[in-house]
């Protein structure tokens, strides 16, 4: 299959189960709705999307699961031009995005997982540059290094400069969706990361 093919082709996604009046984790109201559909994606296999909504408190969370357990997974992807701009993207709420030369997108207890597309990631580094220079308290120096970004960000989100894309994810529960990925079993270091506080 193509490259083209695979970003055009809609995903199977099933009709989800909504489980509505649940109580939230943040505000204790039985406000909360649960949805979780089946998606058939090709070359990663059957996943199941979550997603929980409080109408109450607006608490929102999101995250993606492998129907298979997966290893640890390293993604490479060159960005090259406007058809790898809406490459599909399965991102877990574990997974860390690098955009090399530019930044990167660490994992948190705030993190969501969706289904996007290559060109849906790029933006989220932009937005993160935009909050840089919006704030008033950055000194002249940070402010032109964000100026810089933003351009280079911009000319890549044009399609007019290359990029490489890497998702680094432990679950193994992300994909990027193109003939062109090169995916690795990710080295996982000794040192635990410690989460407890
Ligand atoms: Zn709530």
């Amino acid at each position: 299959m193509s490259d083209a093919k695979i970003a055009s082709k809609d995903l199977d996604v099933k009709q989800p189960s909504v489980l509505e009046g649940q109580p939230c984790p943040i505000c204790k109201s039985n406000t909360l709705t649960l949805r979780e559909a089946e998606v058939e994606v090709p070359f990663f296999g059957k996943l199941y999307l979550y997603s929980m909504d409080c109408s109450n408190c607006g608490f929102h969370k999101a995250d993606v699961e492998s129907a298979e357990q997966k290893p640890p997974v390293k993604i490479q992807f060159t960005v090259e031009g406007d058809k790898d701009l809406r490459v599909r993207v399965v991102k877990s709420s574990k997974a860390r995005i690098t955009l090399k030369g530019i930044g990167s997108i660490e994992p948190g207890i705030e993190s969501n997982g969706y289904i996007t597309n290559v060109e849906g990631l790029i933006s989220r580094f932009k937005h993160q540059v935009q909050v840089i220079l919006d704030s008033e308290d950055q000194d002249s120096d940070a402010r032109a290094k964000a100026k810089k970004l933003l351009k280079k960000l911009n000319r890549i989100l044009a399609g007019w400069d290359k990029a490489v894309l890497i998702i680094e994810d432990e679950s193994g529960n992300s994909a990027i969706l193109s003939e062109k990925a090169v995916t690795t079993r990710l080295k996982t270091s000794t040192k635990k990361s410690s989460r407890k506080k």
